[in-house]
C-alpha cells in the first residue's frame, strides 16, 4: 500500500506528466528545427554537386588533367557560387583534379570513384576542427569516372542548435520546480473540503449520530461524497435506533413476567399458605415463565436471523407437499379455537427454494395469528397458487382484521394494534416480525391485506424454482 499522501501523488504525477510533454515537446522542436537546417545545407550540396558536375562537363573535352585542375583553381567560385571551395575531386586513377586546403591538411583519403557508391553518400564529420556536413559521390562525365567529395561547414548551425538546447535544459528545471510547487497547492486547494470533511465525520460518534455533513453545492464528487456520507448516516442512526427501541421495548416486555413471579412468590411467602394456595401460585408462575422463555425463543430467533442474514442453506423444496404434511396440525390448532380450516393447493409440484422447518414455522406464526384474532364461529384459509415465476401463499381468516393504515406497521418488532391489545391474546409482538425475515431470508415477501369483509389475508410471495403445475390446476384438501 502506498504512504505517499493523495496530494503528493496527484503532485508527483502532474509534474511527471509536465515533465514527459515538455521533454516531448523540447526534443520534437529541436528534432524538426535540427531536420530543416540539415535540409537546407543538404539542398545546397546537391546543388553544388550538379554545378560541378557541370563544370566537369564543359572542361572535359580536349583538355588534359593539368588543365583541369588549372580549370578548377581558376574558375571554382565561379562555378559552384562566392565562399564554397570545400571539395575534392579525383579521376578514377586516384588522380586528384582538386583538393580543398582543409582536406589536405587533414590528410582526407581522395574519393576514389570506383569504391564509392552511385548514390550520393550525406554523413557529418569532424575534420581539423571544423564541423561539416560532407556529401560523397562518382560522378560519369563523358564516359570518364570521377570522385567528388563536397562539404560544407555547420559550425554556425551546431552554434544555433547549441544556443537552442541551452535554454531547454535550463529551464526545464525552473519549469518542473514551478510546476511542482503549483501542483502541490492546487491539489491542497482541491483537497481541502475532503480534509474538513474528515474531520467532521471524525466528531461523529454512537451518541451524535444525527449530526450530518454540510453538502457543497459544487455539483461534483465532494458533493455526491459528503450526500453519501449523509446518506449512510442517516442508515446508522435508523439502525440504532432501532436497536435502542428493539431493547428497550425487549425490556419492557421481560420485565412485565419477571414482576409477576416475583410478586407471586413474595405474596405466597408471606404467610404459610395451603396446597392448594401453593399450587395456584406455582401454576402462575410457571405460565409467566412460560411466557417469558416464548419471549426470550423469539429475541433469539430474531436476533440470529439479524446476524445470519442470507446464510441459511436454501434447497429445491415442493411447496404444495410441505403444507399438505403441515396442514393437520393446523387444522388442529383451528379447531382447538372453535374454527373451521380448508386447504388448496395446485394438483401439481411446486417448487421453491427453501428451508423445510423454517417454512413450517412460518406457517404456524401466521396460523397461531389467525386463531388469536378470530373469534368463533370463523374460518381458517391457506390457498396456494402459482403466477408467472412466483408462488404464492394465502393465510386467510375471517377475524377482526387489520386497519389499512397498520398494515405495513404490524410486521415491526413488538408493534400490535389496539384491536389486539384489547383481546389480550398473550402475544409478544415479534411473532410476524419473525415471519417476516424468514420469508426474506427466502428472497420473498410478505403483506397484509383486507378480505374485503371482514378479516384478513396474509400473503407470502416466494421466487419459483421450477414451475411444474397448471395455473388452475388446484386440488382441495
Ligand atoms: P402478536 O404476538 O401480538 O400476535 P405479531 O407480530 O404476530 O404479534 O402480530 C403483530 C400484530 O399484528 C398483532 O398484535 C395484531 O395486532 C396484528 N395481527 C397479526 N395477525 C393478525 C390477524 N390474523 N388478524 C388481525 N390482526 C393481526
Amino acid at each position: 500500500m502506498s504512504r505517499l499522501s493523495i496530494r503528493t501523488r496527484l503532485t508527483a504525477w502532474y509534474a511527471g506528466a509536465l515533465a514527459v510533454g515538455l521533454g516531448g515537446l523540447a526534443a520534437t522542436s529541436y528534432w524538426a528545427v535540427h531536420r530543416s537546417l540539415h535540409a537546407a545545407v543538404d539542398a545546397g550540396l546537391r546543388g553544388r554537386l550538379e554545378g560541378t558536375r557541370q563544370f566537369i562537363a564543359q572542361q572535359l573535352p580536349g583538355h588534359s588533367v593539368r588543365q583541369i585542375t588549372d580549370e578548377f583553381q581558376d574558375h571554382l567560385v565561379l562555378a559552384l557560387g562566392p565562399g564554397f571551395s570545400l571539395i575534392q575531386v579525383c579521376d578514377s586513377t586516384g588522380t586528384v583534379l582538386y583538393q580543398a586546403d582543409l582536406f589536405r591538411e587533414a590528410g582526407v583519403p581522395p574519393p576514389l570513384p570506383d569504391a564509392l557508391p552511385a548514390m550520393p553518400q550525406y554523413e557529418e564529420a569532424r575534420v581539423a576542427g571544423r564541423q561539416l556536413r560532407m556529401v560523397t559521390t562518382r560522378l560519369d562525365v563523358e564516359g570518364r569516372r570521377f570522385g567528388v567529395r563536397l562539404a560544407t561547414l555547420t559550425d554556425d548551425i551546431e552554434l544555433a542548435l547549441d544556443s537552442l538546447r541551452g535554454p531547454v535544459f535550463l529551464l526545464a528545471p525552473i519549469v518542473l520546480a514551478f510546476a511542482w510547487i503549483g501542483g502541490y497547492w492546487i491539489s491542497a486547494l482541491a483537497l481541502r473540503p475532503v480534509d474538513t470533511m474528515t474531520g467532521a465525520v471524525q466528531q461523529i460518534t454512537s451518541r451524535s449520530l444525527a449530526q450530518r455533513l454540510a453538502v457543497p453545492s459544487t455539483g461534483d464528487e465532494l458533493q455526491r461524497l459528503a450526500e453519501t456520507l449523509n446518506s449512510m448516516l442517516d442508515r446508522l442512526d435508523a439502525a440504532f435506533r432501532q436497536i435502542g427501541r428493539f431493547t428497550a421495548d425487549a425490556s419492557h416486555e421481560l420485565r412485565t413476567p419477571v414482576t409477576l413471579i416475583r410478586t407471586s412468590a413474595e405474596l405466597a411467602l408471606r404467610k404459610t399458605r395451603t396446597l392448594d394456595e401453593y399450587r395456584q401460585t406455582l401454576t402462575d408462575i410457571a405460565l409467566d415463565a412460560e411466557r417469558m422463555s416464548m419471549l426470550v425463543e423469539d429475541l433469539l430467533t430474531l436476533a440470529r436471523a439479524d446476524q445470519d442474514m442470507g446464510a441459511l442453506p436454501l434447497a429445491p423444496i415442493d411447496l404444495s407437499a410441505l403444507l399438505r404434511t403441515t396442514a393437520p396440525e393446523a387444522e388442529q390448532r383451528a379447531h382447538s379455537c372453535g374454527l373451521e380450516f380448508s386447504l388448496c393447493l395446485p394438483a401439481m409440484p411446486l417448487i421453491v427454494f427453501g428451508d423445510t422447518s423454517v417454512l413450517q414455522r412460518l406457517m404456524t406464526i401466521l396460523t397461531d395469528n389467525a386463531c388469536k384474532y378470530t373469534p368463533p364461529p370463523g374460518r381458517i384459509e391457506w390457498c396456494v397458487y402459482s403466477s408467472d415465476d412466483t408462488a404464492t401463499i394465502d393465510v386467510r381468516d375471517t377475524g377482526i382484521g387489520v386497519a389499512p393504515d397498520e398494515r405495513a406497521r404490524i410486521f415491526e418488532r413488538f408493534y400490535r394494534t389496539d384491536a389486539a391489545r384489547a383481546r389480550d391474546s398473550g402475544g409478544t409482538g415479534l411473532g410476524l416480525s419473525i415471519a417476516h425475515s424468514i420469508v426474506t431470508q427466502h428472497r420473498g415477501s410478505i403483506v397484509a391485506e383486507g378480505t374485503g369483509a371482514r378479516g384478513s389475508v396474509f400473503r407470502v410471495t416466494l421466487p419459483v424454482a421450477a414451475r411444474r403445475i397448471h395455473p388452475l390446476g388446484v386440488s382441495p384438501a
